[in-house]
């Protein structure tokens, strides 16, 4: 599977080698120029080093160097992640392309050169999507629910995760459908998708459609790649 992790401190690269220990093809995104996360040039500043000492802060799989002293510097704990970045065979790609613009890379036609790159979508509903609400659909008078379902606790869950501010609350909302389903409905946490890059579904032909298609493969077809 095609894994895209955003984020190149220590948590998006040890994410990303477990992955690759595990088969998958892995691209780290950042937005800043160097691996480190918090410890990148950008956010460092002179005189930091570590509050931990350096056996506590170093990967459990990759000890820091013997010459690195009891607390680090910031410089130090960089070049050691970008150590654990290339020994571990990760590919990383620093770019300014955040969460953001990779969501306008899903549809957008006045940019076909994102066609079939990296994208990501985050809208609810009925559709298949990768925003885990049931807005649209299980809310009180959603434009896609066929019958009168209706449940205030969930419409006050559905409007605290599409209005709200506070991350939880798209937890809140998909663990509630998880126990209290009230039709033969699969909604799920966490959803990725992954396609060979030869299967297209009707025009345009930019793997987005896909999203779309997944229940009428009758529109897939495969591509000379
Ligand atoms: C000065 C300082 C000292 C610290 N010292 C210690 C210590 O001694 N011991 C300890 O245990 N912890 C320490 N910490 C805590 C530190 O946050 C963690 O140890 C660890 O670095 C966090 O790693 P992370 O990968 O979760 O996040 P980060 O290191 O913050 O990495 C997140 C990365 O994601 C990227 N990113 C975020 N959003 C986007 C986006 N939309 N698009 C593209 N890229 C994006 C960022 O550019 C960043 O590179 C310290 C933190 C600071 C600030």
């Amino acid at each position: 599977m095609r894994v895209a992790i955003i984020g190149a401190g220590v948590a998006g690269l040890a994410t990303a080698k477990v992955l690759i220990q595990a088969g998958h093809e892995v691209v780290v995104f950042d937005k800043t120029p160097d691996v480190g996360g918090v410890w990148s040039r950008t956010r460092r500043y002179p005189g930091l080093t570590t509050q931990s000492p350096k056996a506590q802060y170093s990967l459990s799989d990759f000890p820091m160097p013997k010459s690195y002293p009891e607390w680090p510097t910031g410089e130090q704990v960089q070049a050691y992640l970008a150590q654990y970045a290339a020994q571990a065979g990760i590919h990383i790609t620093l770019q300014a392309s955040n969460f953001d613009s990779m969501l306008e890379n899903y549809v957008d036609p006045e940019s076909p050169a994102n066609d079939d790159k990296w994208a990501m979508e985050d809208f609810g509903g009925e559709t298949d999507s990768t925003y885990p609400t049931q807005f649209g659909f299980l809310n009180t008078g959603g434009s896609g629910q066929i019958g009168d379902f209706s449940n205030p606790q969930a419409d006050s869950l559905i409007n605290a995760s599409v209005t709200g501010s506070d991350p939880a609350a798209v937890t809140a909302e998909a663990s509630y459908f998880t126990s209290q389903v009230p039709v033969l409905w699969q909604p799920v946490l966490d959803y990725t998708w992954a396609w060979k890059t030869n299967i297209s579904a009707t025009e345009p032909q930019a793997f987005e459609n896909l999203t779309q298609y997944d229940n009428t493969p009758q529109f897939w077809y495969l591509t000379k790649s």
